[in-house]
């Protein structure tokens, strides 16, 4: 009885804290588990966020009374998640078009699946990048990056895609340098010909501009090998996406990884999920990955083809890949650090102190579920990643459950609630990046 008593009243001691300790936060995430896997943090934390930066995680933050306090216990809190190949040059009108139709606009789709930046995978070229920028990245809440196309023209469709005379390195290279915040990759896709010169051209432009190169290898022809693609013509840290496609040459009579994928790893090729309306099987991708050839980074391949088809978003994506085995901490690393780092941003992806406040907060639930493929096959099973909340540049921008509010009852007239130190969501809300 006595004993007991010291220990609470020494405990009672050391939670005591002086007021010079409590700290101003704009927005204090309590008591959520962790995952910040380049800082490689895995526990339950505290996340403080003050003008826009993280500025402390931590057991225990003391916040001061001003600071919003938001509980996100039994969810896990990671970096925004960050998905390098998406489709998001909509609102150009032109049909049939991955510079237009086909396209989404990024703010719709991210933030409700936990995704707060997002790389435009080549729908615009060296032509059309500023009208793209103008239009989309520089309006968007999201962060917006880009491949440019190696196409000047974009991601246009059959004839503009197919033009070897419109892949000039020069232009690409050019563009790419004079937006060095935004461009962070050259892209090549749907080529049908039996030409290297979209490949050759793009990792030219690639090598001018000191950016990596992310290849859809398109028709997939016996003049040039995919094999050949990632072992010789891809530089040490360009992106073949779309690596669980029926075409790449994955498996032997034997159901066996072939060896070449291992060495194209071994040398540097990162390879990528671009999940997409028709890049990925599971009777590529289970095998494949319990034989280890797993993916570098996560990216969905968004656009008006997939979002509905099996690929749905983000948070679905990765909940594939922990139902076929991959640890949650890996499958997070996968989309968030590790594609960050692919396109040389190392600043995002993750929760140190001092970067721009990018958060997720995501629910893990069990159930029974089930995840389709792009031939339309299902796989079952029990987990599943939601989105709860989103923070991007220190504001809430998704609160699913409204965790971040307080009841109406007991409000009395109410008006417009929260604060523009946190609250992204309010209608209205005008914010800088
Ligand atoms: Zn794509």
């Amino acid at each position: 009885m006595k004993k007991s008593y010291i220990v609470f009243a020494l405990a009672g001691l050391l939670s005591a804290v002086p007021l010079w300790a409590q700290e101003s936060y704009d927005l204090v995430l309590k008591g959520g588990h962790v995952i910040d896997p380049k800082n490689k943090v895995d526990g339950v934390m505290d996340v403080g966020i003050r003008d826009h930066k993280i500025a402390a995680v931590a057991p225990s933050i003391a916040a001061s009374a001003d600071t919003k306090i938001v509980n996100v216990s039994g969810l896990y809190v990671t970096p925004g998640l960050v998905d390098i190949h998406v489709h998001v040059n909509a609102g150009t009108a032109e049909r049939d078009s991955y510079a237009g139709d086909n396209s989404v606009y990024p703010d719709g789709f991210t933030f409700r699946s936990g995704v707060t930046t997002v790389a435009d995978a080549g729908s615009s070229g060296c032509k059309s990048f500023e009208d793209f920028k103008q239009r989309i990245i520089d309006r968007a809440h999201t962060r917006v990056l880009a491949f440019i196309n190696i196409v000047g023209a974009g991601m246009r469709g059959g004839k503009f895609e197919q033009n070897l005379a419109d892949m000039d390195v020069t232009c690409a290279a050019n563009e790419a340098r004079k937006f060095p915040d935004v461009i962070i990759g050259i892209k090549t896709a749907h080529y049908a010909g039996p030409e290297w010169t979209p490949v050759e051209h793009a990792v030219q432009a690639g090598t001018l501009a000191n950016i990596p190169v992310m290849v859809d290898f398109g028709e997939f022809r016996p003049e040039r090998p995919y094999e050949k693609l990632v072992t010789e013509k891809m530089r040490p840290g360009d992106i073949s996406t779309h690596m669980y496609l029926d075409y790449v040459p994955m498996l032997d009579d034997q159901g066996k990884v072939r060896p070449y994928l291992f060495e194209a790893r071994k040398r540097g090729v990162i390879f990528d999920v671009g999940h997409g309306g028709g890049s990925f099987l599971f009777r590529q991708a289970v095998p494949a990955i319990q034989q280890g050839f797993i993916p570098d980074s996560i990216s969905t391949d968004l656009h008006i083809g997939s979002m509905n088809a099996g690929m749905k978003d983000m948070l679905n994506v990765m909940s594939k890949f922990l139902n076929i085995g991959i640890p949650l901490q890996q499958v997070i690393e996968m989309s968030t650090s590790h594609p960050a780092h692919e396109i040389k941003r190392d600043e995002l992806g993750n929760l140190s102190i001092g970067s721009d406040a990018d958060v997720a907060v995501l629910r893990l639930e069990n159930g029974k579920y089930g995840f389709v493929d792009t031939y339309g096959a299902r796989m079952s099973g029990d987990e599943k990643l939601t989105a709860e909340m989103t923070v991007r540049h220190g504001l809430i921008v998704w609160d699913l459950n409204g965790l971040s509010r307080d009841d109406w009852k007991g409000q009395g007239k109410y008006h417009a609630l929260g604060s523009r130190k946190w609250d992204g969501t309010l209608s209205g809300a005008i914010w800088k990046r």
